[in-house]
């Protein structure tokens, strides 16, 4: 992957981040196609399958059961708060009659009437007596009715004891079920993660380095996508820990990074200049003097002034002066941009402004 600077290496390399793109995006879906037609290996867990049932069921049956004659109990109520009210009428138009005849009787004072006060009075004791029974018959509903509501709570507090255990062990099978996911995810990521790193570290400058950048972008999206999102939580615990994980291994290779690039670098500037001038690839030198940086030890420099020939820094040559012409030139060029003598005939950084 050298960097250049012409105008179509320039744009191949762009085309060719395009083609690891699109090679990386390809690789995503063929992945994401393997995920789903792989087979589902952990069913949806329900409460249900937790619930003790040789102790729930006699229990549901038993308030379905209460449900039911609670519903038949309220219609017979219903009827038999209509049979005492029609009971009660009874009575009251009985004794208004009773009343009114008694009347009568006390102004006529009829003697052969008394046997007929008998059986009047009778009847009317017969209608309070039917009056009671249906009082009696109401109150019996009403006591059944309130024995049947508090076997109903005391059956729908064991039913929720029963449930309160059943979700607890569910939250628990959850819990190892979320381990298992999470473990498959990693024993599929992790090869990918593994060749990733692998390539990154020893392919990332090879001729095919699209296909290289295009798989490890498919193993971090995989990584973040894909195994992630199914990291056990434990309350939050396992996602800081592998953070903090993850970011130590990270700053510890930037660091070891940075020390071997300091430590080339200090190599480099301690070498004789020609032999540093060898090592410095064209176009990186041209890319470097245009970021008005010392091609050699990368420290800012100031190109405005025109007595600078060496770098202040490490020394190597900046400008020499050509041997056809003698026009100061960039010491690093192939050619002399005055006359097109070739450079192998300057005399090194040795001319003086
Ligand atoms: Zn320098
Ligand atoms: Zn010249």
């Amino acid at each position: 992957m050298s960097k250049g600077l012409r105008l179509s290496e320039k744009w191949f390399r762009r085309g060719l981040w395009l083609v690891a793109l699109v090679f990386a995006g390809f690789l995503v879906g063929l992945g994401g196609l393997v995920v789903s037609d792989l087979p589902q290996v952990e069913s949806q867990l329900t409460r249900e399958r937790f619930l003790d049932a040789t102790a729930a069921a006699p229990v549901t049956v038993r308030l379905e059961a209460i449900e039911r004659e609670s519903r038949n109990l309220a219609e017979t109520r219903e009827r038999a708060q209509l049979a005492l009210t029609t009971a009660r009428n009874e009575v009251a138009s009985a004794e208004r009659s009773f009343r009114d005849w008694l009347g009568t009787r006390t102004a006529t004072q009829r003697s052969e009437q008394d046997p007929e006060v008998i059986a009047r009075t009778r009847a009317l004791d017969g209608l309070r007596a039917k009056a009671r029974e249906a009082e009696r018959a109401l109150e019996a509903l009403d006591t059944r009715a309130t024995t049947l509501r508090q076997e109903q709570a005391r059956l729908r507090a064991s039913l929720a004891e029963l449930e309160a255990s059943a979700d607890a062990r569910l939250r628990q099978e959850e819990r190892r079920q979320e381990l298992r996911v999470f473990l498959y995810r990693l024993a599929l990521t992790l090869p990918l993660i593994a060749v990733a790193g692998w390539l990154f570290a020893k392919k990332r400058q090879s001729s095919y380095w699209p296909f290289v950048w295009g798989f490890i972008f498919f193993a971090l999206f995989t990584f973040f996508v894909e195994l992630v999102p199914y990291l056990p939580s434990y309350g939050g615990y396992v996602r800081y820990i592998v953070g903090i994980v993850l970011t130590v291994v990270i700053g510890h290779y930037a660091i070891r990074a940075m020390q071997r690039y300091l430590e080339r670098q200090k190599a480099a500037e301690a070498e004789p200049e020609t032999a540093r001038r060898e090592k410095l690839a064209y176009d990186l030198v041209l890319a470097r003097l245009a970021k008005k940086v010392c091609p050699g030890c990368e420290r800012p420099l100031d190109f405005s002034d025109p007595t600078m020939n060496h770098c202040p820094h490490c020394g190597i040559g900046l400008f020499d002066r050509c041997l056809d012409c003698n026009t100061r030139k960039n010491a690093f060029a192939r050619y002399c941009h005055a006359c097109g003598a070739p450079a192998a005939q300057s005399v090194g950084a040795t001319a003086t402004p």
